[in-house]
């Protein structure tokens, strides 16, 4: 008997097609833009930070590297799990938590359309 949808999609969560350790080494370029994530910080001197406002940039350079946007050509390699847009899903969920929480922006009014473009992201 086939299970529901619900409990299709978790499973499929919970088995990731690969892990960021692995995607790193395959395109080492993941490594800068980790450290890019993990250097933003909210340091309080601005009366907002907006994380989505500085995930833009990081998404854009992320989906040139992973996923079905990945760009290759001469030098990149022709691994095809770094085309894969599950492996984009591991490299989005590794990195988007590394930035700090939006404050005080008016980001809390488009969280429920950012979840629900991020749950569409993910079934691309
Ligand atoms: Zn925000």
């Amino acid at each position: 008997m086939r299970p529901p949808l619900a409990e299709t999609d978790t499973q499929a969560m919970d088995e990731a097609v690969t892990t960021w350790e692995e995607l790193v080494e395959l395109e080492p370029g993941l490594g800068p833009l980790e450290e890019e994530a993990r250097a933003i910080a909210d340091d309080g001197t601005m009366s907002f930070f907006c994380s989505n406002y500085v995930w833009l940039p990081l998404t854009s350079s992320l989906q040139q590297l992973i996923g079905v946007r990945r760009r290759g050509g001469q030098g990149k390699v022709a691994e095809p799990l770094l085309y894969d847009s599950r492996a984009y899903e591991v490299a989005y969920l590794h990195l988007s938590p590394l930035l700090p929480p939006c404050r005080d922006c008016g980001c809390h009014r488009f969280q429920p359309l950012r979840d629900e473009q991020t749950l569409m992201a993910l079934d691309d």
